[in-house]
């Protein structure tokens, strides 16, 4: 899921300058499960900026934010609401902050930084593991993605500052490749290790991304 936080609180303030009438917009999937733009946050914000001597127009939080066609019906079933506010303050991940402005003509702020593509651990714990980069090798590398989880992003084994199976980057994580290289060892195979794999070719992530699947 698309793991985010919300803004400082002072960005936020900077952000909504001039904007006194809001309309709140969460998103139900993974600004919920990251405790950053669910229901209880959009109320939690909704006090503070009542504190702070803004007005509330009305709220709502979308089932998919990211969701272009949900976000507009529910944005419809709120109409007098968002009419009524200068700016809707956008509790989501980007995509759905776009997808909120892509069906409004206000003024949208974005309440929430989106940080990366996470594994959740556990709650509140979350692990990036995937970068996108649309030419995916875990094939090779025994399910374990050298792209991301590697702090240099090596293709082709590791670095010389891996000490004692630890990554130079931060000796408190395994260095990728160690595990990569142990994991392929124990499945009895070579894997990424019986070629010289080329640079990442980052034109299979093209920019911005379209994909169908019908
Ligand atoms: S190789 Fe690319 S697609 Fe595969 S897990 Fe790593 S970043 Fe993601
Ligand atoms: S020590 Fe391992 S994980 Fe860390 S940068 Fe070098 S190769 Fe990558």
């Amino acid at each position: 899921m698309i793991i985010s936080k919300q803004k400082d609180k002072a960005e936020l303030l900077r952000a909504l300058e001039g904007q006194h009438k809001l309309f709140l917009v969460g998103c139900a999937a993974c600004a919920t499960a990251c405790k950053a733009g669910g229901e209880e946050e959009v109320f939690q914000l909704q006090e503070w900026l009542v504190a702070e001597g803004r007005e509330v127009t009305g709220s709502v939080v979308i089932e998919e934010a990211c969701h272009i066609m949900r976000a507009a019906r529910d944005l419809r079933q709120h109409q007098a609401a968002v009419s009524d506010a200068d700016a809707l303050l956008v509790m989501t991940c980007g995509a759905g902050i776009q997808s909120i402005s892509a069906n409004s003509e206000k003024r949208v702020v974005g309440a929430l930084n989106s940080l990366f593509l996470g594994n959740v651990r556990r709650l509140g714990q979350y692990e990036e593991k995937c970068s996108l980069c649309g030419d995916c090798i875990l094939n090779e590398t025994a399910g374990i993605c050298p792209v991301t989880t590697c702090a240099k992003g090596l293709l082709n084994g590791p670095c010389g500052g891996m000490e004692d199976g630890r990554c130079e980057a931060d000796r408190d994580i395994d260095c990728a490749w160690m595990l990569i290289y142990e994991r392929l060892t124990r499945q009895g195979r070579k894997g990424v290790f019986a070629r010289v794999v080329p640079s990442k070719d980052w034109g299979h992530r093209s920019r911005p991304g379209r994909h169908r699947v019908r």
